[in-house]
């Protein structure tokens, strides 16, 4: 087992996971990425660590499951760098009850969460502007990661487990060719023959792999969504996750907020011209300013439209691609809750031959052109 040769294509937050978990269970591991390590969607993600609205229950569960992943792995790995378990305070509108049934069915299914009122909402975040009878809830397990630090040390965890690390061109894959020794094609001309392949190439994983994704590149697309970064924030400021009826913020490295809204998300794409997004951007602003005290000073620093990896069906697709063998396929969205729970599932069904009765339900087979 342990001379085994895996090379893992895409060192985002899933690869460099993977990447770091085949290397200890004694793989030799090759991590490829076209760019740096984490510089791609996950470098822009919200990065919020829940499973708050996901199902049905067995999904839930694996992105529960997640959360716990991520509390474990921080002690061991420098967690005071990255990990955030800062919890989420929402806010909703009155009247429509559905706060109220998310947090009765959370509870039932025993996640954290409780219905909270404006007092107590406003003495756990000070810096808020809690309008008044606004419902609210509190789910004091989630929390956020600061993604780069991570990727960094989930690499540098894979080299110190002999993995070996190409980048740019060099660690740009133009094919795979599946077999009983896959062998991986790179931009400068080399080939690296594997034992196995695993794709975790996020967005760009049909290139590669045959697995069906919301198409991003399209006028329209929902996958790309809307990041902006504002500061500065003049103290104390936020210390949670926080999402309001028109407006998802946490705190961000630098004394920044990064902001996010739904509306914003549906409204641009790959195409949206700079002026449409320096608009929205401007929107964020100033609904930021409406939610959060400290914010006179704060001005748009980073702006992004970034597309997430969506499946169609909107569930993780992990598995031996049927048709491909020596080609295992990781890709997500929520891919920043799942990366080290999906990961440890990975290298149990890579070292023992058998998936894990957790991965069965995301298995690329349940698509129509992988079955027999
Ligand atoms: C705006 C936004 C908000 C989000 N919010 C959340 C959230 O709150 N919580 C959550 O859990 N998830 C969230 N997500 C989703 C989450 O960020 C993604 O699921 C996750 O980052 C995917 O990680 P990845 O490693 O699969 O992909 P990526 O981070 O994109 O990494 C893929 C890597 O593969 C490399 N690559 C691609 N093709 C090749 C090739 N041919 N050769 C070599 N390398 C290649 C790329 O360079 C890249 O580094 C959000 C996403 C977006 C866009």
């Amino acid at each position: 087992m342990s001379s085994r040769r895996c090379v893992v294509v895409g060192a985002g937050i899933l690869g460099a996971s993977v990447a770091a978990r085949l290397a200890g269970a004694g793989l030799r591991v090759t991590l490829l990425d076209q760019d740096q390590p984490g510089r791609a969607t996950s470098r822009w993600s919200f990065a919020w660590l829940n499973s708050n609205d996901k199902g049905p229950r067995p999904y839930h569960d694996l992105n529960h499951a997640g959360m716990r992943a991520w509390a474990e792995l921080a002690p061991d790995l420098d967690g005071g760098a990255w990990y955030r378990p800062s919890g989420h305070v929402e806010l909703a509108t009155a009247g429509t009850g559905e706060l109220e049934a998310r947090v009765k069915r959370l509870t039932d299914w025993g996640y954290p969460a409780r219905l909270i009122d404006a007092a107590e909402a406003a003495a756990l975040e000070p810096a808020l502007r809690i309008p008044p009878g606004a419902p609210a809830a509190c789910f004091p397990g989630e929390g956020y990661l600061l993604t780069e630090p991570l990727i960094a040390r989930l690499v540098a965890r894979a080299e110190s487990h002999g993995a070996r690390v190409v980048t740019g061109e060099p660690g740009r894959v133009t094919g795979l060719e599946p077999g009983a020794a896959p062998r991986v094609r790179t931009a400068v001309g080399a080939t690296l023959e594997a034992d196995i392949v695993v794709c975790c190439a996020g967005r760009w994983t049909p290139a590669l792999a045959q697995v069906p994704l919301v198409p991003w590149e399209t006028e329209g697309s929902a996958a790309p969504g809307l990041v902006v970064r504002i500061g500065p924030v003049a103290p104390p400021g936020p210390v949670r996750l926080v999402h309001t009826p028109d407006l998802s913020l946490r705190p961000h490295p630098g004394g920044l907020l990064h902001l996010e809204a739904e509306d914003a998300a549906a409204a641009v794409d790959l195409h949206t011209p700079e002026p449409g997004l320096r608009r929205w951007a401007g929107e964020l602003l100033r609904r930021a300013r409406r939610t959060v005290r400290g914010l006179d000073n704060a001005q748009v620093v980073e702006l992004k439209v970034c597309a997430r990896p969506l499946p169609v069906d909107g569930q993780s697709i992990v598995g031996r691609l049927p048709g491909a063998p020596g080609t295992y396929v990781a890709v997500t969205h929520s891919g920043v809750t799942l990366a080290a729970h999906l990961a440890g599932l990975i290298t149990a069904d890579l070292t023992t031959g058998t998936p894990p009765a957790e991965l069965v339900p995301y298995h690329p087979a349940r698509f129509p052109a992988h079955r027999p």
